[in-house]
This record gives C-alpha cells, sequence and structure tokens, in this order.
C-alpha cells in the first residue's frame, strides 16, 4: 500500500499553495483533468473565460508579488473598478446605499426619508433584520433585499446578520450624505488586477512548483477512514496518510466520512449557473463597466462582467451569473431555457441588439457557489472540524473550511496551516 505523508484532496487554489509550503512526501488527488478548481481558465475561439469573475483584490503583498515576478509586466493588467447598478433603466454606482443621490428625486426622497427614520437596534435577529435597521425600509426594497435573494436564493432572515463579512459594504448616515459631495465610500475591492490570460495563469505558477508525479489527475476520492487513516481513490488504490488536508466542499467531504448525515443537512448554500458569453461585436451600451449588478427580478441573472473591457478588447466578451436555492436541480433543459432568457434579459437593458450574433458560449454549474452563514451551522461545524484536528485532519480553503472569503484568504490560510504541521 502506498503512504504518503499529506495526503491533499482538491488541486484548487487551496490545494496547491498548502503544496508549495510543505517537503516533498505529499500527493495531491483531483478529480478533473486539470488543476485550479474553481479558478480554472477556459480558452474557446478567439475568447478567454473564468468560472464566473474571478478577480484578485490582494489585501497582502506576498502573493501578489509571488505572482507578478513570475509574468511578464505586459501579461498583468491593472484595473480601477467601474461597476454599477442597472436599476428601473439606468446605471447608478455601488454599492447602492452610497449612491441613492443618483437615483430619480421621488425614489432618493424616500430613501433618505426611511435611512433618518429607521429603528436601529442593539442587536439584530438576522440578515434581513440588520439590513433594515442600517439602511431603512426603501434602500432595502429597492435594492438590498431583492439583489441578495437573487444572489442567495433563499429567504434572507435564514442568513447571519454577518453571513458576507468583510464583503458586506457598510456605512452609516454620515458616509452616505458625505459621499453625495466627494465620492469616498470605497468597497472592499477598489481595485483589481487580472492576467490578460485569465485568472487561471496564476495557478500556473502554483502548479508549476510542484513535482506533476505527487499530483493525481482524473483520480477521486471515493471513501475515507479516518481512523486507520485510509483513502480509497477511484482507480481502485488505497492510500494510507500521515495527515489528511481537504480543499473540497465540507459537505460532500463528510459524506465520504460517513455518518454526518444531520450535519450535512444543516449546511445551507447556493448554486450558481454561469454563461460565458462570446458575441461578435462590441456592446452598443457597455464600454467601460467592468461588471453590472441587477437586482430586478424581471432580469434572470443577478451579476454579469465584461471580459472585453477588463482586457481593453473591442468584441463584448461576458460572464452571466444566476443564483439558485441547493435543493433546485439545474437540468439541461434548465440551462437550455435559461440561455434563452439571458439573451432576452441582455437584450431588455440594451447589452446587445437584435444583429448581434452568439459566437461561442459554455455554462458552468457551481455547486456549491456561496455558503451561507448561519450561527447554528457554524456552531455545528466548528465541533466537526476540531474532532476532525484530533484525527490529523484539517479542512480548509472557502468551501473546505465552509466560509465566505478570497481566493487570497484560502491562499493565505493553506500557507499558514503548511508551516505550522510541516
Ligand atoms: C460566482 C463566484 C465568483 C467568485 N469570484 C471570486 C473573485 O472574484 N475573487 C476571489 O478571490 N474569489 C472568488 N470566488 C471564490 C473562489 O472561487 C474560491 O475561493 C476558490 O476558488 C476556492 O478554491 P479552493 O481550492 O478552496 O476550492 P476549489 O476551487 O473548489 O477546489 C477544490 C478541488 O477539489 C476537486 N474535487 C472535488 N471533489 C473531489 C474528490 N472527491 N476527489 C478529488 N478531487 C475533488 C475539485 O475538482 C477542485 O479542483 C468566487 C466564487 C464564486 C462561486
Amino acid at each position: 500500500m502506498k503512504k504518503v505523508k499529506y495526503l491533499i484532496v482538491g488541486a484548487g487554489i487551496s490545494g496547491l499553495t498548502f503544496a508549495n509550503y510543505i517537503d516533498d512526501d505529499y500527493l495531491i488527488i483531483e478529480k478533473e483533468s486539470e488543476v485550479g478548481g474553481y479558478c480554472r481558465t477556459i480558452k474557446k475561439g478567439e475568447y478567454i473565460w473564468d468560472y464566473a469573475g474571478h478577480f484578485f483584490h490582494f489585501n497582502t503583498e506576498e502573493f501578489k508579488k509571488k505572482f507578478l515576478e513570475k509574468m511578464p509586466k505586459k501579461d498583468i493588467i491593472h484595473n480601477e473598478k467601474c461597476t454599477k447598478i442597472f436599476y428601473n433603466g439606468k446605471f447608478i454606482d455601488f454599492p447602492f446605499q452610497t449612491n441613492i443621490h443618483q437615483l430619480e428625486k421621488e425614489e432618493f426622497i424616500d430613501c433618505l426619508y426611511d435611512l433618518f427614520n429607521k429603528e436601529e437596534k442593539d442587536s439584530y435577529d438576522n440578515f434581513l433584520d440588520m439590513l433594515y435597521g442600517k439602511f431603512g425600509k426603501s434602500i432595502v426594497e429597492k435594492f438590498l433585499k431583492p439583489y441578495n435573494e437573487k444572489l442567495y436564493a433563499v429567504d434572507l432572515k435564514e442568513l447571519d446578520v454577518d453571513s458576507m463579512g468583510r464583503f458586506f459594504p457598510y456605512a452609516n448616515k454620515e458616509e452616505i450624505i458625505n459621499n453625495m459631495r466627494n465620492h469616498t465610500v470605497n468597497s472592499y475591492n477598489n481595485t483589481f488586477l487580472y492576467p490578460k490570460n485569465g485568472a487561471g495563469s496564476f495557478i500556473e505558477i502554483l502548479y508549476n512548483n510542484l513535482k506533476k508525479e505527487n499530483v493525481l489527475l482524473n483520480v477521486s476520492v471515493q471513501k475515507i477512514d479516518i481512523n486507520n487513516k485510509l483513502v480509497v481513490l477511484s482507480n481502485g488504490e488505497t492510500i494510507k496518510y500521515e495527515y489528511l488536508i481537504n480543499t473540497i466542499p465540507l459537505n460532500h467531504f463528510l459524506s465520504l466520512l460517513g455518518g454526518y448525515d444531520s450535519v450535512i443537512n444543516k449546511m445551507s448554500y447556493n448554486k450558481v449557473l454561469v454563461f460565458n458569453l462570446g458575441f461578435d461585436k462590441a456592446s452598443p451600451l457597455c464600454k467601460k463597466e467592468h461588471w453590472l449588478y441587477i437586482p430586478s427580478k424581471d432580469i434572470n441573472f443577478y451579476r454579469c462582467g465584461f471580459y472585453n473591457n477588463i482586457l481593453g478588447e473591442e468584441k463584448l466578451s461576458m460572464y452571466i451569473e444566476i443564483g439558485y436555492n441547493k435543493h433546485n436541480a439545474i437540468t439541461e433543459e434548465e440551462i437550455e431555457k435559461q440561455l434563452k432568457l439571458t439573451l432576452k434579459g441582455l437584450k431588455d437593458i440594451g447589452i446587445i441588439d437584435d444583429d448581434v450574433k452568439l459566437k461561442e458560449y459554455v455554462s458552468i454549474v457551481m455547486d456549491p457557489a456561496y455558503v451561507h452563514i448561519t450561527k447554528e451551522s457554524n456552531e455545528l461545524l466548528d465541533k466537526v472540524k476540531e474532532d476532525l484536528k484530533n484525527k490529523n485532519v484539517y479542512t480548509i480553503g472557502r468551501y473546505g473550511a465552509w466560509i465566505y472569503n478570497s481566493m487570497e484568504d484560502s491562499m493565505l490560510k493553506a500557507k499558514e496551516l503548511a508551516l505550522k504541521i510541516r
């Protein structure tokens, strides 16, 4: 039987980063034919797409430096973010709550009035309760509620107050008013950089540092016996490990361990259907925007983005994101139906016109996409993670740890763990 010190499940950004910081006695098991997980890049015809928008908003220098040093400067694009909300037929700046002065006068007055008369509380019961308490009825009902319902595909009362953590653009009354004169309110990702050949270029840098024979592609983990530290693979092999590092979604991982059904049932999340679309000409409407937020429920997608505007190219190349509840199946018929609705939605907004041709497209199902953080599931999962740790099993990454974080956060955590246990 093959023995290995570190057995890593999944070759996404978390698994690859972990392997970059340990000695050579490791093996990565990856079920797909290539590494990268959700941070892969797809090339089709003349178009380059990621798995939905995947941007690095580096908060620390470490990984930024590591990547930039290994890439020609000309291959990196630095962008000052240009994002808009498509609201009632016009564009307003994101975030909605700090740009209400861009609304029509009556709507602006509603938002301002409700902002001043909102009933703040010392503590809130849930995410929706917090939104009403902090922003007032109009801001919530015009944007925050419909947009987040489309994205999370769940009743917002089921989400915890802090379910979006630092990714939620909070703003108080003073900041909102001041922002009307001086546009000073920034969100977490005011600038971003993007490799010309897609986010997967960064993955290549991580992968190139590893020994290829230590990465098994097209093989999945099928069963895990944590008491005897054994893993059974889809190719029939059994591997004995000393440390097991999991990066696959925690719900799937727990089902491989067995005995966790009641925990798995309590884990809530959404799925996202992504369309990457390559058209034969430029958009008549969106010439500079990087991505748009769409709160209207008349349009099927909650967000769309423009690779061509990020790359400074002419022909419209887009990603589209559509949120689903975890219980909803995304079948072939559903994908076909959503593609038609998407093209209609793009026309309704004015992003495409009647004589444009869709030259290439792909659809991707991200399952899970956004995990829903609740106090109850957090407490349950903290306990599960502690039990696993006592058996030398560590579960990391956005889906492995079941948290809401960025790719950079996942890399930092993966490195921290590797340094701690190596
Ligand atoms: C719509 C959307 C947009 C996003 N945009 C951004 C963004 O702009 N910026 C940002 O920082 N983050 C973004 N993220 C988050 C980002 O995708 C993740 O944080 C990151 O890619 C997670 O990497 P990971 O390695 O932890 O997991 P994954 O990428 O999920 O990797 C897990 C790997 O495990 C493999 N695997 C699964 N099951 C098995 C098995 N049984 N056996 C073997 N292998 C298996 C999978 O094939 C995969 O390669 C976004 C996420 C979504 C859903």
